[in-house]
């Protein structure tokens, strides 16, 4: 119980690696703001936290919406009559799209779901966390964000945007003890990553699953992570065994990725 009685919200959080980590931040006893775009995916994982003995509110939240993001603390305080501690910005989607067919429609939905999502939810939360002198923020970039890739390129620049600007709000917020990271996961058993492989798959010529074979051959680890790998980093960066780490961009990649 690392995180007993904490409060934490958490972007995305209706499947996938969103829902993981408000599971294991929930294991750990923090109560948890599960949003999600689709209300209906929140409640679900809402009623999964109440089975292991925790406490959650299902919000609906386009990232994209700067009202809707800074509803988030209100919630949280209304809710649980604490003030925001931990801050997980997790909500994405993917595309696989060659460089030159990229429209100026998805060129903006990619970067303001990521980066503007992202840099709005560290500005709400940091307000909160600076007022009391406490808090955690983990952002969800990806490994795309560091290697950059010809059939998303949209996808890899808003992620490396994620990094960057992961740095810059742990600075601000160093002085006020509030630590600021983000993780970079590679091949995550998602939706998501059935859809990046369904399209990936499509453009190179090859049969639905063959691009996810390519990438998993490039995983010394020899499988694709599962989205509790992710959680459980999430979870330890947020907590005080973290407690002298920001800025830090964590891969989770079984090796893909040595730096
Ligand atoms: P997923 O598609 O399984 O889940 C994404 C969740 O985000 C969904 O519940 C969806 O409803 C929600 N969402 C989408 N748009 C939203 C919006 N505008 N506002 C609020 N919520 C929205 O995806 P996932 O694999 O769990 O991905 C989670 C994060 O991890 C993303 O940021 C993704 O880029 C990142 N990531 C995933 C992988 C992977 O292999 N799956 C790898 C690297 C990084």
């Amino acid at each position: 119980m690392k995180l007993k009685d904490q409060i934490a919200a958490i972007t995305g959080a209706g499947r996938g690696i969103g829902r993981a980590i408000a599971l294991k931040l929930a294991q750990e006893g923090a109560n948890i703001v599960v949003s999600d775009i689709d209300l209906e995916l929140a409640e679900k994982t809402v009623t999964e936290i109440y089975e292991i003995g925790s406490k959650a509110v299902a919000h609906k939240v386009d990232v994209c919406n700067y009202d809707e993001m800074n509803q988030l603390g209100e919630k949280a305080l209304t809710a649980f009559d604490r003030p925001l501690e931990i801050m997980i910005n997790n909500a994405g989607i993917t595309q696989a799209k060659n460089i030159f067919d990229i429209t100026p429609d998805e060129w903006d939905l990619m970067l303001n779901i990521h980066l503007r999502g992202s840099f709005f939810g560290m500005q709400m939360a940091g307000k909160i966390m600076k007022k009391t002198g406490k808090g955690s923020i983990v952002n969800m970039a990806s490994v795309y964000g560091r290697e950059g890739h010809p059939l998303t390129a949209h996808y890899s620049a808003s992620k490396a945007g994620i990094i960057d600007l992961t740095k810059s709000f742990a600075k601000a917020l160093a002085p006020s003890e509030i630590r600021v990271n983000s993780v970079a996961p590679s091949v995550v058993e998602t939706d998501l990553w059935d859809l990046g492989d369904a399209q990936m798959s499509k453009l190179k010529g090859l049969k639905k699953g063959q691009a996810k074979e390519e990438r998993l051959k490039q995983i010394p680890l020899g499988r694709s992570a599962k989205p509790e790998d992710i959680a459980n980093t999430v979870s330890f960066l947020v907590s005080k065994d973290a407690e002298f780490i920001t800025g830090e961009c964590v891969h989770v990649t079984g090796g893909a990725l040595m730096v």
